[in-house]
């Protein structure tokens, strides 16, 4: 039996390892984490990830053929192919702080590969790395690897959260590059071999190495460029009475252009895309293309500027302060359907509105507490004066903030709404009953373009859509 083994049980390792046990029950996978209350939970009835489906994929071959452990070691050197599935976010000191990828936990990965490895192994870069980690990581498997062989394949992931099983049974694509020596060439073979167990064989590409670390770049970069456009255009059309849904409907009618993610909003978030494109903006600097760098520079600061954008259009209709009143956030996770706050733009407009003393009561029907007072009292990172990412101290809390259990309660005396996931309860609330319940005149920013905005006017809010005509 085929055994896989994959470090990192995040929201990458964790359900991809799900899917694989499931389509491949002639495999052995072990998903190992150093973090015990991760892997407590991926062994529990409560997974540490909210991602719809995932429950029952993980119920149907946990204990088959599915397994989660905190023996990397033990496991690591079982295995015959090794997936690295752990984070990479952005160096936060040091040389390239603020952009590059921290690869301090990929490194550590890599020697506990070596150091355990008694036979030879394929490596796989799941996690998301700039373009070139995988001679990095060569050089570090080599030089510790008491003569076992180790070929390394880039088998970037493209699922989205909150889509993430969706994506895996049926990717648009599986990406794996490798080595062009016939042991790369086989290694890739094998990683194949376990994807044509239920993905087509036209959508498995194959590249060198190079190409399929920097196409996971890429790919993130053109999706938030293509968010950064459609957001760029909104507050055009803010200003000349042009409707953004009617700009993106008729351009993502051009066949060349498309209609997905042309949906204009507050700002993207997550993850993956800012720190991607910041890794992007490094390596085109460190390779002496400060043009270029400068282009996908701006992709991030068009988003900081809509969120910015959106702060400012809540406290200027509010007649020009939202000191000491209450506002309600509903949604808080960087898009619906995960429960990830990550980079989320609800940081940074909770963050602005605090900066003008709002009163803030938040709902999101995924996201706990604890995270929205960690990220709220988290400093933010700066193009200029990077901060190290703490917490004040565990203990510290935000006192202008309160958690509301649903959507009511959040919005009860409220003198605004901010919309800022686009959770499929927000479009069918009572908002006759909220309006009812809150200070006149109510407020409501969308900042998803979720609500009918008509049909809230008609009630008597007054209603702010991104990339729409204003009201009088
Ligand atoms: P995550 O933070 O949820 O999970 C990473 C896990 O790795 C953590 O549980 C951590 O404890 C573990 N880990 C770190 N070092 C370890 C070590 N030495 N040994 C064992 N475990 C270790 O991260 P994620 O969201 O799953 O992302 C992982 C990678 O995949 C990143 O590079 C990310 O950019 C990429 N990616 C993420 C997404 C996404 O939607 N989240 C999508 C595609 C790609």
């Amino acid at each position: 039996m085929v055994k896989i083994c994959c470090i990192g049980a995040g929201y990458v390792g964790g359900p991809t390892m799900a899917v694989i046990a499931l389509k491949c029950p002639d495999i052995e996978v072990v998903v190992v984490d150093i973090s015990e209350p991760r892997i407590a939970a991926w062994n529990s009835d409560q997974l540490p990830i909210y991602e719809p489906g995932l429950d029952d994929v993980v119920k149907q071959c946990r204990g088959k053929n599915l397994f989660f452990s905190t023996d990397v070691e033990k496991h690591v050197a079982e295995a015959d192919i090794v997936f690295v599935s752990v984070n990479t976010p952005t160096k936060t000191q040091g040389l390239g702080a603020g952009k590059a990828a921290d690869l301090t936990y990929w490194e550590s990965a890599a020697r506990t590969i070596a150091d355990v490895s008694k036979s030879d192994k394929i490596v796989v870069e799941k996690s998301t790395v700039p373009v070139k980690t995988a001679e990095a990581i060569e050089k570090i498997l080599t030089h510790n690897s008491k003569g076992i062989k180790f070929q390394i394949l880039s088998n970037p992931e493209f699922l989205a959260e909150g889509t993430a099983i969706e994506d895996l049974f049926l990717p648009d694509r599986v990406l794996i590059g490798g080595r062009e020596t016939p042991e790369g060439q086989k290694a890739i073979q094998s990683l194949k071999s376990v994807y044509a167990h239920w993905v087509p064989e036209d959508r498995i590409l194959t590249t060198n190495l190079w190409s399929a670390e920097l196409s996971k770049l890429a790919a993130n970069a053109f999706l938030a460029q293509r968010i950064s456009s459609v957001n760029a255009m909104s507050a055009l059309c803010e200003a000349t009475g042009a409707d953004v849904a009617e700009v993106s409907y008729a351009i993502g009618k051009d066949s060349r252009i498309g209609p997905k993610f042309l949906n204009a909003s507050v700002g993207f978030g997550g993850s993956c895309f800012q720190k991607d494109i910041l890794n992007l903006v490094y390596i085109c600097e460190c390779n002496g293309l400060p043009e270029v760098a400068e282009y996908w520079k701006q992709v991030i600061k068009i988003n900081d500027h809509q969120k910015s954008r959106f702060v400012n259009r809540v406290v200027s209709s509010m007649f020009n302060t939202v000191s000491q009143k209450k506002i309600a956030i509903l949604g808080f996770a960087f898009k619906k359907d995960t429960g990830d706050t990550r980079e989320t733009p609800a940081i940074d407009v909770c963050k602005g509105l605090l900066g003008d003393k709002a009163v803030l009561s938040i709902y999101d029907p995924q996201v706990t507490e604890d995270q929205i007072q960690r990220d709220l009292i988290m400093k933010k990172f700066d193009w200029d004066h990077p901060l190290h990412l703490q917490p004040k101290s565990p203990k510290s809390s935000v006192k202008q903030v309160s958690i509301a259990w649903d959507a009511y309660e959040a919005t009860k005396g409220a003198h605004g709404i901010c919309i800022l996931t686009e959770w499929e309860e927000f479009k069918t609330i009572d908002y006759k009953k909220i309006y009812d319940s809150m200070q006149k005149p109510a407020f409501v920013f969308d900042g998803r373009n979720v609500v009918n905005a008509e049909a809230l006017r008609e009630i008597g809010f007054i209603v702010y859509s991104i990339g729409k005509p204003l009201d009088a």
